[in-house]
């Protein structure tokens, strides 16, 4: 018999590898922190001995949910700013908001708050564009999330840095410090088309290809960003972003709401993908990105929560099935979009828009053990007949009862493990008076 870490069995899996595939009570064997072998329940008890078993009748396992764009400071932001057009809502309270309060400490706590919730909720990687990225990691660490951290670029000064050489001064300086963490990885983020010059894009994509990072921006959230871009540079952004040489399949674009068929052409002959996030886009007033014309250029989709402060819950159950239930609507076809592409969008896509889908994204051997187990048999996904229209359709966050991250457990019965919630929400509350006040 073979020692191994763990051994999770369950009535079904979903690997993630092919679209509708399950398989019936098989186990995920789990050592030095990597899946080592699936077998089923049976064979995998003769064959490994493990420290810790898991026997979960009523569960599916299932990749750990990625979620592909978000700012997880913003989480102490939730609720300050509600139904705002997008540019009213940085302009008049978001950014006046960032630079009374924003430091270091602001950030960890934030990001404690949002690292929490997320895992509560089955994601297992986030991909996070903030100021003082040191504070995020720290907290990614402590709490054992993955994290794809964006090097912040802005032309405008912040608390965090005055001027766009040295924001990657310090986002360079953060990842030399940061690049032997197994949970942490690094993109260079200029913020925005409309918050970085030609200039400052050129460098990046310079930067970008020496050091082979990967690129994450906003693009084309609101048609009013490409309306001033088209008065100001007379192309959109995607076209203005083409012309310096920014797409490609490293760039990783969140929102694409309003794209004409060149902005699609462009996406598409350049491998960019596309982080979609609809809540924020419907909360925001923005509009609905046409998920169906993405998908018929072949155009990488994965899914994203935003920031709380524009959601306001960072739950990927939640945009699941708004990105199915939206999208058979705005196209009047109820078989557009089958439960097994959602949940690949929110896995194995998410893994290879941030270039991670060689360790993480699906159950299979040698990746990184990111396993979530959702329980089916309760009220409201019960009867059962799809476990993967279940999964999209019926439940919701609450019914994630078991995290594993990098083979560590870090929800265990829908507790999270070393993890002091009743701290980070004292820690929260204390921000939240200090914000409050002013
Ligand atoms: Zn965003």
């Amino acid at each position: 018999m073979i020692k191994v870490d763990k051994i999770i069995s369950a009535t079904w899996i979903y690997t993630g590898e092919d679209q509708d595939k399950v398989l019936f009570d098989h186990s995920i064997v789990v050592s030095d922190q990597k899946i080592r072998d699936i077998q089923p329940t049976i064979k995998a008890h003769e064959m490994y001995e493990a420290e810790e078993t898991y026997q979960l009748s009523d569960h599916i396992l299932l990749p750990g949910l990625i979620n592909a764009h978000t700012h997880s400071a913003m989480s102490l932001l939730k609720g300050y700013a509600d139904d705002l057009q997008l540019e009213t809502w940085l302009n008049d309270y978001i950014w006046p908001a960032e630079s009374k309060f924003v430091n270091y400490d602001f950030v960890r706590v934030g990001s404690e708050l949002a690292i929490a919730e997320m895992i509560k909720g089955g994601t297992t990687t986030f991909n996070d564009m903030y100021f003082f990225p040191e504070a995020t990691a720290e907290a990614s660490k402590n709490l054992g999330i993955r994290a794809n951290i964006g090097l912040v670029v802005m032309e405008f000064p912040s608390n965090y840095a005055n001027d766009p050489q040295e924001y990657l001064n310090k986002g360079f300086e953060f990842r030399d410090h940061w690049r032997d963490n197994k949970l942490i990885s690094t993109s260079i983020a200029p913020h925005a088309p409309y918050s970085v010059s030609n200039s400052t894009f050129e460098l990046i994509n310079t930067y970008a290809e020496q050091l082979n990072l990967t690129i994450h921006t906003h693009l084309h959230e609101t048609r009013n960003e490409i309306e001033e871009s088209i008065k100001q540079f007379s192309s959109t952004p995607i076209e203005r972003l083409s012309e310096l040489g920014l797409l490609g399949p490293k760039l990783m674009a969140a929102h694409c709401v309003h794209l004409s068929e060149n902005d699609m052409y462009q996406l598409k002959s350049n491998g960019v993908s596309v982080l979609c996030n609809i809540s924020s886009n419907m909360k925001l007033g923005s509009g609905f990105v046409d998920v169906y014309q993405l998908i018929n250029n072949n155009i990488n989709i994965a899914i994203g929560t935003d920031s709380s402060a524009s959601n306001n819950r960072l739950d990927m159950f939640s945009e699941m099935r708004s990105m199915a239930l939206n999208n058979k609507a705005l196209t009047m076809k109820s078989e557009f979009l089958k439960p097994s592409e959602v949940l690949k969008m929110a896995t194995i896509n998410g893994a290879k828009a941030l270039g991670l889908d060689h360790i993480i994204g699906s159950i299979v051997k040698n990746k990184y053990a990111d396993i979530i187990a959702v329980n089916l048999d309760r009220i409201d996904t019960q009867p059962c007949y799809d476990p993967l229209a279940s999964l999209v359709y019926c439940a919701d966050r609450s019914s994630v009862e078991y995290v594993w991250i990098n083979g560590d457990t870090k929800l265990k019965e829908r507790v999270l493990v070393n993890i002091d919630e009743i701290e980070i929400l004292q820690k929260v509350k204390s921000w939240k008076n200090k914000i409050n006040q002013t």
